[in-house]
């Protein structure tokens, strides 16, 4: 995973004073809205008068739904971000770890949940951090099980222990020691 710079724009929960700029995005951003839908509604209307084109478009949305739910990522994969609406509310958002600020991952027209305005441009935004913790790197591998000894270490201790009673027992004096258990 790549270090990525999360960006800031202004601060969300400061009282802010909506610019030219912001005005002039947020009614782009209804302006492409309202396009959007006449062409969905067109696109509806035409659908109802040809139902093999019905079909066709129904079975597009179910890929583009599977490949959706194919693209579900993990928590530690996704950003919190705190922004600042135009209407003025402040929401959490979130996007792809990967994009650096949550105006570049799409999230540019948010519908607003507290007074559910639609399209609604981001002011301000800052990243509030990851939803998960990502999982700890590869750490050192666990120790691994004492190794079993080969037939000739073995060998070699029997060897050993032979030779140490050998000098034992040629340092005792009495013959009966022999028998005595280490
Ligand atoms: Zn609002």
């Amino acid at each position: 995973m790549s270090e990525i710079e999360y960006r800031s724009s202004g601060t969300p929960l400061e009282s802010y004073e909506l610019t030219r700029k912001d005005h002039r995005g947020q009614k782009e951003s209804e302006e492409i809205s309202e396009w959007v839908q006449r062409q969905v509604e067109e696109d509806v209307a035409k659908c109802r008068a040809d139902p093999a084109r019905a079909e066709c478009r129904r079975q597009a949305f179910e890929d583009v739904a599977r490949l959706m739910q194919s693209f579900e990522k993990r928590d530690h994969e996704i950003m919190r971000w705190r922004v600042r609406l135009y209407c003025g509310h402040i929401i959490e958002t979130e996007a792809h770890y990967t994009y650096s600020d949550p105006v570049s991952a799409g999230a540019y027209s948010e519908r607003c949940p507290e007074c559910g305005r639609d399209s609604l441009t981001i002011v301000a935004f800052e990243p509030l951090g990851l939803r998960a913790e990502p999982p700890a790197p590869a750490g050192p591998p666990p120790p691994a099980p004492p190794k079993k000894p080969t037939r000739a270490e073995l060998e070699r201790r029997v060897r050993a222990l032979e030779e140490e009673n050998a000098r034992l027992r040629s340092q005792t004096p009495a013959p009966q020691s022999v028998s005595r258990k280490p």
